[in-house]
């Protein structure tokens, strides 16, 4: 029988535990954790994942405060409002959107976060630190799939796992956090050749390639796990890089998109930005 992975529950489940934890510090008289978004240009997609995550910040009792810059910012003026950010003790966690307008160069910005504001896990600090195995921050979405795991009791040790797509934020860090749960972990991109029969011997597949019904149910190996992490638009919706109807016919576990991954990306935004919340209350009762 296949589970579909129900990342919208278990979200709203993690969401409210935030919400309660963070009423413990209200009850304190401590100010609420609070995230800064920063958004350059009109991206209408990007517009709707703020939008979400804003909408999540309300229901875990996080304050968010927008920063929307023109698309024809130049890099100097996104760099000053990060560093407005950095200096804000009353700013717990940062989050900039991406992607950004191409004359921005992402790289450049991501490594003036500060690392302890990093929510998204992206400085090259956290990289490195989650990398080699160290306590950091991790970026959301492959926190979020790991976090399903062990909400339905996935094994992972010892198993073949297979992440298409190796991108910085999501498929060379959850390819980590699964090599560091022991999983023997083999990961694809575009030049990789015979993709399909490196599926088909897979445990575990990751799909974050960002191509709709890419995967095809035919790869995938009886009793797998299948963990969607693309958001196509398709059809005036959204689909998943992997064909679903046909996947859950062979898979045990599968995501279905939406409702799966992209949740969960969410909760461990809030989850983040509580753990930043946390260590700056400690960094600034430390100063007094
Ligand atoms: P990305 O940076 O564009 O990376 C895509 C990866 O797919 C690249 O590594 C690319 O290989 C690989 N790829 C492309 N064509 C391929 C092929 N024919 N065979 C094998 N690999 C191929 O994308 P991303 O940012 O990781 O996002 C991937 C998808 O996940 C997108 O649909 C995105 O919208 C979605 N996403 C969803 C969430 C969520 O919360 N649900 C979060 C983040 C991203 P090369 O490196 O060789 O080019």
């Amino acid at each position: 029988m296949t589970t579909i992975l129900d990342g919208k529950s278990l979200s709203k489940r993690v969401i409210e535990e935030v919400a309660l934890d963070v009423i413990t510090y209200l009850e304190k008289g401590l100010r609420a954790p609070s995230l800064a978004v920063v958004m350059v240009g009109e991206d209408p997609a990007s517009a709707v994942y703020v939008r979400n995550k804003i909408r999540a910040c309300k229901n875990a009792k996080i304050d968010s405060h927008e920063y929307r810059l023109p698309a024809k910012s130049k890099e100097k003026e996104l760099l000053d409002v990060i560093k407005f950010l950095n200096n804000d003790s009353d700013i717990d966690a940062i989050l900039l959107q991406l992607p950004l307008p191409k004359h921005i160069k992402e790289a450049n910005i991501l490594r003036e976060i500060s690392p302890e504001k990093d929510v998204d896990g992206f400085h090259p600090l956290n990289t490195g630190n989650l990398f080699l195995g160290r306590d950091s921050i991790q970026p959301c979405t492959p926190r979020g799939i790991m976090m399903l795991f062990e909400a339905y009791d996935i094994p992972i040790s010892g198993r073949n796992a297979v992440v298409i797509g190796r991108s910085n934020i999501v498929g060379k860090p959850v390819a980590h956090l699964l090599l560091q749960k022991d999983a023997t972990v083999t990961i694809c991109h575009s030049k990789t050749e015979g993709l399909k029969s490196i599926v088909k011997n897979a445990d575990i597949v990751v799909s974050a390639v960002g191509k709709a019904n890419f995967v095809k149910g035919s790869w995938i190996k009886e009793g797998a796990t299948v963990i969607d992490v693309g958001m196509n638009e398709y059809d005036g919706g959204f689909v998943g890089d992997v064909d679903f109807e046909e996947a859950s016919e062979n898979a045990e576990f599968i995501t279905p998109v939406p409702g799966g991954v992209g949740p969960m990306t969410i909760a461990s935004l809030m989850l983040n930005t509580l753990s930043c919340y946390k260590r700056n209350l400690k960094n600034i009762k430390k100063q007094k």
